[in-house]
């Protein structure tokens, strides 16, 4: 047994390695750079290692000229390739449903681009940016509600200019927050990351700087000793990755964010609710409990933007809000994710809960709990009421 699992625990984190690469050497499958110059990116490639259906070929076709395919052999082994409706491989292999686009759906979900003072700095909420450092992924999520401008294919490109976006910050004194994306930042070297990394600290007003990743994911090999120790000299830097299924907590990428948690990280997880993928409340009780085995917290659970041609991979909002009410009250509170709307059109994030007040006026509010047993509970304003009037009857003669 491994020493800091309980009982049972490891046997949940498997290693698919080699797998669809048995002549690879062990050097070079934990080498990063070795796993994206292999990604999986032609049709061909896809082809040799298994039977596509006509919908995944179209996709895959189509997505030249949207969102490139890319997936790295560690990810590319955790698919399936048997079972068509495989929750890795809906994830990452195009579809034709991705050229059919409903009338809600939009290019930029989230409105980013109004929010862009200089390009690439998102500015959206008055302490915060967002700053989009590159357009490349290790591997490509189908859903991504950046598909406009990340991968290179898509209609539109990202003009990143560091120096203007340091400029801007330097001068906008309310910004304390800095949350680094993409595309993925964890793409770059150690050197030009550190470089990032100087230049915000540098920065007195800037307090905090948060990467949002999904390479610990597809590319654990990527946290390697030395990038773990290069990071901790930026504290307080907080991750957050992106695992949607349990699959993807291989034995790998347990030990990746293993690692980013020894060196002070503190992690926490955003999934996407994508049916087919974690649409059921056993799926996400499963990723849930190994995330916090990875010492993870799931964070956020957003409904999957209205990105266009995603319309297959969207879950119905009331399936999610009784997927979290079936978690509350049954499992670990740190396990239960925020389940969150981006609201169209760049209003933010919305939590979105199980009805849990039933009722409120000024004397009370009517609850109830996760089995569904109703409480009161008297509002301040009543209590001290009551204070007030036990006090005076106390004092009557
Ligand atoms: S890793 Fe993030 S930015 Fe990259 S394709 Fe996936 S969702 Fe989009």
């Amino acid at each position: 047994m491994e020493p800091n699992l309980v009982n049972g625990a490891a046997a949940r984190f498997v290693s698919h390695a080699p797998g669809h690469w048995p002549d690879v050497t062990e050097s070079d499958w934990k080498d990063w750079r070795w796993q994206l110059r292999n990604r999986v990116t032609r049709l061909e490639d896809l082809e040799n290692r298994m039977t596509l259906s006509a919908g995944e070929r179209a996709g895959v076709l189509l997505a030249k000229s949207k969102l490139a395919m890319a997936i790295t052999p560690h990810f590319f082994n955790l698919i399936n390739v048997n079972d068509f409706e495989c929750p890795i491989r809906r994830q990452v292999i195009p579809r034709f449903e991705e050229g059919q686009t409903s009338a809600a759906e939009m290019a930029d979900p989230c409105g980013e681009d109004s929010h862009m003072p200089v390009p690439g700095l998102v500015h959206r909420y008055p302490d915060r940016v967002l700053f989009l450092v590159t357009d490349r992924c290790a591997a490509y999520c189908r859903y991504c509600t950046r598909s406009r401008v990340v991968s290179g294919a898509g209609e539109q490109a990202l003009h990143t200019d560091l120096e203007q976006a340091f400029d801007y910050l330097q001068r906008h004194k309310e910004v304390r927050d800095v949350l680094l994306s993409g595309g993925d930042a964890l793409l770059f070297s150690d050197e030009k990351l550190e470089y990032l990394l100087s230049r915000l600290r540098a920065i007195p007003h800037i307090e905090f700087l948060r990467i949002g990743t999904r390479v610990p994911i597809f590319l654990p090999q990527r946290i390697t000793p030395q990038f773990c120790q290069m990071l901790q000299k930026f504290h307080p830097l907080w991750m957050s990755v992106h695992v949607n299924h349990p699959r993807e907590l291989t034995l790998e990428v347990r030990e990746a964010l293993e690692r980013l948690a020894n060196h002070g990280v503190p992690l926490g997880n955003q999934s996407v609710l994508l049916a087919g993928v974690n649409d059921t409340v056993e799926v996400m009780r499963e990723l849930v409990h190994k995330l916090l085995i990875c010492r993870v917290r799931p964070y956020y659970l957003y409904q999957c933007d209205l990105i266009r041609g995603s319309g297959h991979l969207r879950v119905s909002v009331s399936k999610g809000i009784q997927i979290i009410d079936s978690l509350r009250g049954k499992t670990t509170g740190y396990a239960i994710p925020q389940y969150v709307i981006d609201a169209p059109g760049g209003g933010g994030k919305v939590p979105i809960n199980p009805e849990y007040v039933l009722y409120h006026n000024n004397e009370k509010v009517v609850i109830r709990n996760y089995e569904g047993k109703v409480f009161e509970y008297p509002e301040v304003d009543a209590q001290a009421e009551v204070v007030l009037k036990t006090i005076a009857e106390n004092k009557s003669p």
